[in-house]
C-alpha cells in the first residue's frame, strides 16, 4: 500500500503522554540548608560545603507511589529575603520553606517567604503547595526553635511541616520532596 514503506522504515514515536512534572522551589535564608537538602535528595549524600551564592535548577526522574514524575528543583539563593521572588513564584508548584532548628532568625525568615508566596500567588488555582521544613535536626542540643513553634507557623499558613536533617537518614529527606509531589497531585 501507499503507506507500507513508511510503516516498515520509520519508527513512529510514541505519542507524548505528557509526563507529569512537579516544580519545587526551596526557599529560606542563607545557611538554613537548602543546598544540603537538595544535594541529599539528589545524591543521598551530605555535602557540607556548598557555595552559598549558587542558585541552580536540577531535574530528577522520581517514582512516587508507583507513578513516575519529573521533579524539577530550584535551589534558590536570595541575598536579602524574598525581594526578587518573581523567578520562582510563577514557576513552582510546591515550595519548601526551610529554616534551621538551631537558628531563630532563620525561622523568622520563613514567615517572610510564606507571606511573599501567599501574596504573589493570591487568586491562582491550584493553590501552591507549601511545606515548612525545620532542618538540622541533628543539632537538637542547640535547638532555638521548638517543634510546637514550627507546628504553629505551619498551621497559620496551611503548610505541611517536617523536621529533618540533611546529614542524617536519606529516607526522611526524600519523604519531604515526595510529599510535595503527593500534595501537588491532590490538587
Ligand atoms: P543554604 O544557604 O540554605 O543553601 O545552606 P547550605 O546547604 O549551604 O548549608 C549551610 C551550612 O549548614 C553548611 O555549612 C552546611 O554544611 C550546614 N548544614 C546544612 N544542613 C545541615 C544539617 O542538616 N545539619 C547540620 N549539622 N548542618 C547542616
Ligand atoms: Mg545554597
Amino acid at each position: 500500500s501507499k503507506f507500507g514503506k513508511i510503516r516498515t522504515c520509520n519508527i513512529v514515536p510514541a505519542p507524548d503522554r505528557g509526563q507529569a512534572e512537579c516544580n519545587i522551589a526551596l526557599l529560606g535564608i542563607t545557611g538554613s540548608g537548602k543546598s544540603a537538602l537538595t544535594v541529599k535528595f539528589l545524591t543521598k549524600r551530605f555535602i557540607s560545603e556548598y557555595d552559598p551564592n549558587l542558585e541552580d535548577t536540577y531535574t530528577s526522574e522520581e517514582i512516587v507511589d508507583q507513578q513516575p514524575v519529573l521533579v524539577k528543583l530550584m535551589d534558590t539563593a536570595d541575598q536579602d529575603g524574598p525581594v526578587n521572588c518573581g523567578r520562582y513564584v510563577t514557576w513552582a508548584t510546591a515550595f519548601l520553606v526551610v529554616y534551621s532548628i538551631d537558628n531563630r532568625r532563620s525561622f523568622e525568615g520563613c514567615q517572610q517567604y510564606l507571606d511573599a508566596v501567599t501574596l504573589h500567588t493570591r487568586g491562582i488555582q491550584p493553590k501552591p503547595v507549601l511545606i515548612l521544613v525545620g532542618n538540622k535536626l541533628d543539632m537538637e542540643r542547640y535547638r532555638q526553635v521548638s517543634k510546637s513553634d514550627g507546628v504553629d507557623l505551619a498551621s497559620r499558613y496551611s503548610c505541611l511541616f517536617f523536621e529533618v536533617s540533611a546529614c542524617l537518614d536519606f529516607a526522611s529527606v526524600q519523604n519531604v520532596f515526595h510529599e510535595a509531589v503527593r500534595e501537588a497531585r491532590r490538587e
